[in-house]
């Protein structure tokens, strides 16, 4: 077995824990996957009754990352992508979208969630234009400097940035502005951000007790409002239609009639 790159040793590398609910592990359970244990199945029940269209949510949010990288690759010409918070692997992945449509297309693959690593290197046949690296997006220099990013992206070649449904798993006190800020520097000009973030806003009771659950989780639950979202994107230009609910990020076909509202704002920026 392929070991993953950036652990402090194999072993530690592979351990799962299962005495507590793992974010990556919870998501995969609202999608429908596999890869998730008794101690995430029962958080993610009571998510579900704290916030029934969690499932519909998640979607939309892989939806909306579809569509983000489709445009970043066809329409704003990236060869080269690092994606942190990467989750379980979900048909289809980051890769496939983009190289769909860009064989070429260069892939960093970045979690701090050993199971992460582990099921992702399994899937990665083409190690000189993908790399999936253990590594924590609160230490950005740590990312940026990890051998195994610098392997796959060169940081004066625009890059695609993403930053899906993770920076609600950071605390205001470990300083996701200043994390982000440090990642958007490192981007040469014609780079891209594309992000998305869980927010109370569209809920009369700001899904609290939702967001509760994850306090017995290995992270923390931070939903945020709009305008702190939109900060994160700094001095990027926004691509239409700015920063919206992620159904209405620039939909394949019209979001469906009945279609509950979904708490999760993306965006897609661009470095001038
Ligand atoms: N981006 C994917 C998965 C989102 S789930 C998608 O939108 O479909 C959030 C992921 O972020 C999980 O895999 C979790 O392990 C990871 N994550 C949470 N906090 C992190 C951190 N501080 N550093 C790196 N990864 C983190």
């Amino acid at each position: 077995m392929k070991s993953p790159r950036g652990g402090d040793s194999e072993a530690q590398s592979f351990e799962i824990d299962t005495s507590k609910p793992h974010p990556a592990r919870m998501y995969d359970y609202f999608l429908g996957g596999k890869d998730n244990y008794e101690v995430d199945q029962e958080a993610a029940e009571k998510f579900i009754q704290a916030a029934p269209e969690v499932r519909v949510g998640v979607r939309a949010n892989r939806g909306f990352m579809h569509r983000a990288v489709r445009h970043v690759v066809a329409e704003g010409g990236i060869r080269q992508i690092l994606d942190i918070g990467t989750g379980l692997p979900t048909e289809p992945n980051v890769h496939q979208i983009a190289r769909a449509i860009a064989p070429e297309t260069r892939i960093a693959y970045v979690d701090n969630d050993p199971i992460v690593s582990a099921h992702s290197l399994a899937l990665i046949d083409d190690e000189a234009d993908t790399s999936v690296v253990l590594a924590d997006l609160r230490d950005p220099r740590g990312v940026l400097d990890h051998p195994e990013v610098r392997k796959i992206i060169d940081f004066d070649q625009p890059v695609a940035l993403m930053l899906v449904a993770i920076l609600h798993f950071v605390t205001e006190a470990e300083d996701p502005n200043a994390v982000v800020a440090a990642l958007r520097d490192a981007l040469p000009t014609g780079s891209y951000l594309i992000l998305s973030h869980a927010t109370g806003d569209v809920h009369e009771d700001g899904r609290k007790d939702a967001a509760a659950v994850y306090k017995t989780a290995t992270a923390s639950m931070n939903p945020r409002t709009r305008a702190q979202v939109l900060d994160f994107f700094g001095d990027f230009t926004l691509v239409d239609p700015g920063l919206v609910l992620v159904p209405d990020w620039r939909p394949d076909e019209p979001v469906r009639p009945g279609t509950p509202p979904i708490g999760i704002y993306g965006g897609v920026a661009r470095k001038d």
